[in-house]
């Protein structure tokens, strides 16, 4: 991001990423796409460059304090790299990881932020059903208690991780008659009794995330396991939420950016009609346009940001920021595309992944048209009449 004011710290972390995801992760891309395999030596590089504890307390091996301007720089350079890859560390770090860390007690933190936060283990992060991800408040999982401990029963779709998860921050309800009143959060271990995940398979992109159904069957979950306050889990899931949208948008931008760099050298090296397109005004208008896309969205991006880690309300940012850099991620790899001719259109060139993989974001932790919405609720509650 040399467009933007960054202080010197987050320019060493923008620095040290990019190299590490130049030389490790954006060589592997293409392999990992293809065999559409949890990347684990993806995993262990973001691992010891501290990445999966980013942010996380010191004293359970994470980094230490970090705002979400480090973790968007972050997060648009490893998407930059591997978008794939991104997802799976996004899912562990911004989603369940954050649920424990924001809302866990000092026991839970104890148990269980060291592995998460040193890559040791994975996190999911498990709101999704088959009965509909934007409508989360009817969700259908149950919890229902029996001597002190909770058993789940139900299941849920989409989620990221899970398959190598150890932990799964999950959300069910205890009464659907109250609503998203009835909904609590709960901390599942892997190796819990009816517990199954079935990994889910044939994804237009991101292939190298693995994307699965979990099922529970009576699953038992200890009271220590009950995360932040009973009846608060769907706060507690938007709040997280609302902040990772940020970070879905920092992930936009840097898929965008990929597709920009291609579409670029490309245009510098092709010739028609007895010179590079990159001299032909029409693909320049495409370039200038894409380059537009991404550097409002990064400076959007980095404004929700900002206001985050200020303390300020930055709910309408974060949407703007997601929307905008998830419709623009899409429309600049369409465009990359564009000006690779049929080059574009076979894997070689890389810019079909780069799409396929920009086609989710417009999707996932809040659709496009779930941002409208709450963008414009935004707006009327600040211009009543
Ligand atoms: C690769 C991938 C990874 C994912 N990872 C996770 C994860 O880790 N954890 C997790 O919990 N979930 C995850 N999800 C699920 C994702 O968050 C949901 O798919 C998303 O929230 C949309 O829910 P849905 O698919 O049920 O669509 P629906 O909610 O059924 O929506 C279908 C369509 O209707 C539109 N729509 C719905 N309501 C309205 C409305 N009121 N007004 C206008 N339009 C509306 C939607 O925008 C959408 O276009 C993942 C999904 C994918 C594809």
């Amino acid at each position: 991001m040399p467009d933007l004011i960054l202080t010197e710290e987050e320019q060493m972390l923008q620095t040290t990423v990019r190299d590490f995801v130049d030389r490790e992760i954006a060589p592997r891309a293409k392999e990992a796409d293809e065999r559409a395999e949890f990347q684990w030596e993806n995993w262990r590089g973001l691992a010891d460059l501290g990445l999966t504890g980013l942010g996380i307390d010191t004293k359970y091996g994470g980094s230490g304090p970090a705002g979400y301007r480090q973790v968007s720089i972050a997060a648009e350079e490893v998407a930059r790299g591997c978008a794939s890859t991104s997802v799976s560390w996004l899912a562990h770090l911004a989603l369940g990881t954050a649920c424990i860390a924001r809302f866990g007690t000092d026991d839970q933190k104890e148990r269980l932020l060291t592995p998460l936060a040193s890559g040791e283990a994975v996190a999911a992060f498990g709101l999704t059903e088959p009965s509909g991800g934007s409508d989360a408040a009817a969700l259908q999982t149950t919890a229902t208690e029996r001597d002190g401990t909770f058993f789940l029963n139900g299941s849920k779709m989409f989620i990221t991780n899970a398959s190598v998860a150890s932990t799964i921050v999950v959300f069910a309800t205890e009464d659907r008659s109250k609503g998203y009143k009835g909904i609590s959060a709960f901390i599942v271990q892997k190796d819990s009794p009816g517990l199954t995940i079935n990994p889910m398979h044939g994804k237009l992109g991101m292939r190298s995330s693995t994307t699965d159904e979990v099922v529970f069957q009576d699953t038992p979950v200890s009271s220590d396991n009950l995360l932040g306050e009973r009846g608060r889990g769907f706060n507690l899931a938007m709040e997280i939420l609302t902040q990772s949208r940020i970070i879905i948008a920092a992930q936009s931008v840097g898929i965008g950016q990929s597709a920009l760099e291609a579409a670029v050298r490309f245009a510098q090296r092709r010739e028609t009609f007895g010179k590079p397109i990159a001299q032909h005004q029409g693909i320049q208008f495409m370039l200038a346009d894409m380059a537009v896309g991404v550097h409002s969205s990064r400076v959007a991006t980095m404004n929700a940001a900002s206001l985050m880690d200020k303390g300020l309300p930055f709910l309408q940012e974060a949407s703007i920021a997601k929307l905008m850099a998830s419709e623009m991620c899409i429309d600049v790899a369409n465009k990359a595309i564009q000006i690779h001719g049929g080059a574009g259109y076979f894997q070689e060139a890389g810019v079909e992944r780069i799409y396929r993989d920009a086609r989710v974001t417009t999707i996932y932790e809040g659709t496009s048209e779930v941002q409208r919405l709450l963008i414009a609720k935004q707006l009327m509650a600040q211009y009543p009449v």
